[in-house]
Formats: C-alpha cells, structure tokens, sequence
C-alpha cells in the first residue's frame, strides 16, 4: 500500500506561561538561523566551499558564549532544526549556483527579521512529544513546557506524526502543525476525463466527457457536460475588505500605534483571504480529481504578475495557481494523470471541431464570447470550445507520451489519438501545495 506524507495543522491555544516560553523559543529559532545564514555567506565571502561546520560553530560553540548562553534555555532541538533548515536554503542557492541544481535560480537566503510575519519552531522526535487526542480536544506533551499545549482536533491524526511545528501567525494565531504519513486514496475508473480552461476574470471552466472505464479516449457514446467554478460571493466580499484595509494601513503614519493596529487587520483579512480561497480550491480539486481518470490543464504564466501583486488580475492569477498547484497534488496523491498543455497551444483560436485556426485572435479577440468558424461553420462558445481544445490535446500528450511536451501545437484528431493505445505515464510531478509547505520549512 503506498502510502503520502501531509501535514495536520491545529489551532492551539498555549496559556499565558507557554506564550513568554514561545517568544523566547521563536526568537532563538529565528538568531539561530540567522547565524547560521550569515557564517555561510562569511565563508562564501572567503571564497571557501561549502562549510560542513555549521552546525558546531553556530551551535556547539556558540552556546559557550556569553552572547549566546541564553541558546540553553530553550529547546536545542528546534535550534537544530532552524540551523538545517539554514543550511539547505544554503545548499540549494549554492547548487544552484554552481549548476548542480537545475530549474529556476535559487536566490541566496535572507536574514530573518524580527518582524517577521510568521514565527515558527520545528521539533523532531528527539525532542520526545507525545500527542493525544479525545474527541474534539487534542494535547502536545513536551517536557518543561509548562504543562500541556492544548489545540483544537477538527480531525484525527492518521499516524503518529514525525515532526510538529509550532507556528504564530502575523494576527497572533497559534497552530500545532504534524507531519504524517497516510495511506494514498485510490478508486477504480470513473469513467470521465475533464479539460480545464482557467478563466480571465471567473474562476474556471470545466469539461467533462464521458468515456468508456479503462479507454479515456474512446468516444461511441459521447456525453459532454460544462460546468462553471466561479469565485464563491463570500470570498470576493473578503478581497474587497482585504483592499480597503491594505489602503487604510498605508495612510497611517509611520511607527505610530495605529499603524501596527491597522497591520493586525490586514494580517489578519489576509489570514482570511487565503484560508477561503485555499479552501475553494481544496473543495473543488478534491471533487474533480474524484470524478475523472483524467484531467487536462492549461499551464499559466504568473511569475511577471509577482511584481505588481496588488492589482485585482494578479490576485486573481495567484488565486488560479494556486488552484493548479492544490489540483496538481491531488492528482499525484490519487494517482490521477494531470496533463499539462504548453501555454503556447493556442486553446482559444483553434476550433475544436475541424482544428483549423479561425478563431478569435488579438486584442480585440479578448472580448469575443462567441464565434463561428469560417471553415467549418460550426458555432463556438469561447470558454466551452477552449476547454474542449485543452482535453483534446491533453488526451493526445497522454497517448502519445512525447518526448517534447512543449510540442503541442501539431493537432492530431480524436480518431488519429485512437489508433495508438499506447497507456503512458502522465508528466505530473509531486509538489505540495505552497499554502501548505510555507509553514513547513523557509525555502
Ligand atoms: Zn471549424
């Protein structure tokens, strides 16, 4: 049985005593990490290697200081930890640097600051925790803590876990996040196979076709079916409070107590905002990869909008890879093919009826709901026909398995795809979604 690691994150709510233990903890995790950061970047600057010390000098040695003697007071194994986690951000900028590490360049750690929006301590099993939980009430044992951290069990843990952090978050929120292993969910043929056309300004398109269980692409008894994800009302209300906050934060005077009040709320909306929003892409990727053995997405190009996020189409493009990134491990977890169509496929122009190009095209094709193709005559809702185009060239990468995905724009038909049943591995990679790895480790 193969089985996938998650995380299980609770509310925890420490007494008065845990939250001066917790500060001080959370203030040595982040000097312990910033010491080790800036002893790296020192032998980088000497123009030595890699320094397999770390640890010994930021650690071992230092406690032996009068400036880092208050390191004994708190847990050694979460200052272990920070001083790992340290040296593999190190680790993968220097790889990077040197070429060893392929993909996009890996920027070099930054020094943690104090004001830091998210505080976190990371213990391992040798720190000896014990979790217990009965019914709704679940408790984290660890010795000299001043008795047991109490959190909130909105689900069993399904293993004992192998790790826990303790997280604050930027509005004073306390979690308890558990690193766990579960068995993988799998289910027989479904029967559907969905293209997902990622909206401009709604949400998402989905098309499902009915297919016969174990061959995805056959099409005797085609039955198609359309249906809108929009963006939930609730969540919508949350980003427009979101914004008034964030203008109202900035119109407050420098240092003055009604700025750090107004950056509370904003922390907080923002806490809000992307509790809802990762929970309707949850919802909705659960339920897609439920019910299809396979799915075709379209892959986004977000990084340039990163410089400008404030605007409502790069909230609403983060919002949308986000929801790929939830689907992309979903799929992998149930062993679902996702297949990725190469942006460059041109999904809106090309009619999904006889695949010549005759579509809205430009600037002014933006604008274009409905068309007809001056080659076959055939009437085209956009959304509808781009989706269509998306499962259609997801199902023909899928079956053809080639060695240059980027190669999506010699369209084959249907009938083309049939003639090789050739079951290939889908190209979808293992990534958590970043939601839920952020808290996990500083990358
Ligand atoms: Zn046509």
């Amino acid at each position: 049985m193969s089985t996938e690691i998650v995380r299980y994150r609770y509310r925890a709510y420490p007494t008065g005593k845990q939250v001066r233990l917790f500060a001080r903890l959370f203030g040595a995790t982040r000097v312990a990490y910033n010491d080790a950061v800036a002893y790296c970047r020192a032998e980088h600057a000497a123009g030595r290697g890699f320094p397999t010390d770390v640890q010994t000098i930021v650690l071992t040695h230092a406690k032996k200081t009068p400036q880092r003697a208050w390191f004994n007071e708190v847990y050694g194994v979460c200052l272990v930890q920070a001083v790992g986690d340290a040296r593999t951000a190190y680790r993968n900028f220097f790889d990077s640097l040197t070429g060893k590490r392929r993909g996009r360049k890996v920027s070099a750690p930054v020094f943690k600051s104090r004001h830091h929006n998210r505080h976190t301590a990371r213990f391992s099993t040798a720190a000896r925790f014990s979790v217990t939980i009965d019914g709704r009430t679940g408790t984290l044992h660890l010795p000299k803590m001043y008795g047991p951290l109490r959190f909130t069990a909105s689900r069993d843990l399904p293993s004992t876990p192998t790790s826990v952090t303790l997280v604050q978050e930027p509005d004073g929120r306390y979690y308890v996040s558990f690193v766990v292993q579960r068995p993988t969910r799998t289910t027989g043929p479904r029967g559907a196979v969905a293209g997902i056309d990622v909206g401009l300004s709604s949400y998402a398109h989905v098309l499902t076709r009915t297919t016969q269980p174990g061959d995805l692409t056959a099409t005797e008894t085609v039955v198609e079916t359309v249906t809108t994800i929009a963006t939930p009302a609730y969540l919508r209300r949350k980003e427009r409070a979101l914004r008034r906050s964030q203008r109202a934060l900035s119109r407050t005077t420098k240092g003055s107590r009604n700025r750090a009040k107004a950056r509370v709320r904003v922390a907080r909306l923002h806490r809000k905002v992307r509790e809802a929003r990762l929970d309707h892409a949850h919802q909705h990727a659960a339920r897609l990869v439920a019910a299809h053995d396979m799915i075709a997405v379209e892959t986004l190009h977000t990084a340039p909008m990163a410089r400008n996020r404030r605007t409502a189409k790069a909230v609403h493009d983060q919002a949308m890879s986000q929801f790929l990134r939830v689907l992309e491990h979903k799929a992998a977890s149930q062993g679902t093919p996702l297949v990725k169509v190469a942006r460059t496929y041109p999904s809106t122009q090309t009619c999904s009826t006889c695949t010549h190009i005759t579509g809205p095209r430009g600037l002014t094709g933006l604008s274009v709901r409905r068309w007809t193709c001056t080659h076959c005559g055939t009437h085209h809702d956009r959304d509808i026909n781009a989706a269509t185009n998306i499962l259609n060239e997801g199902l023909r990468l899928l079956t053809h398995n080639p060695e240059s995905p980027m190669d999506s724009r010699r369209h084959k038909t249907l009938a083309e795809v049939r003639q090789t049943p050739s079951p290939a591995q889908s190209p979808t990679k293992q990534e958590e979604p970043q939601e839920i790895r952020s808290h996990a480790t500083p990358t």
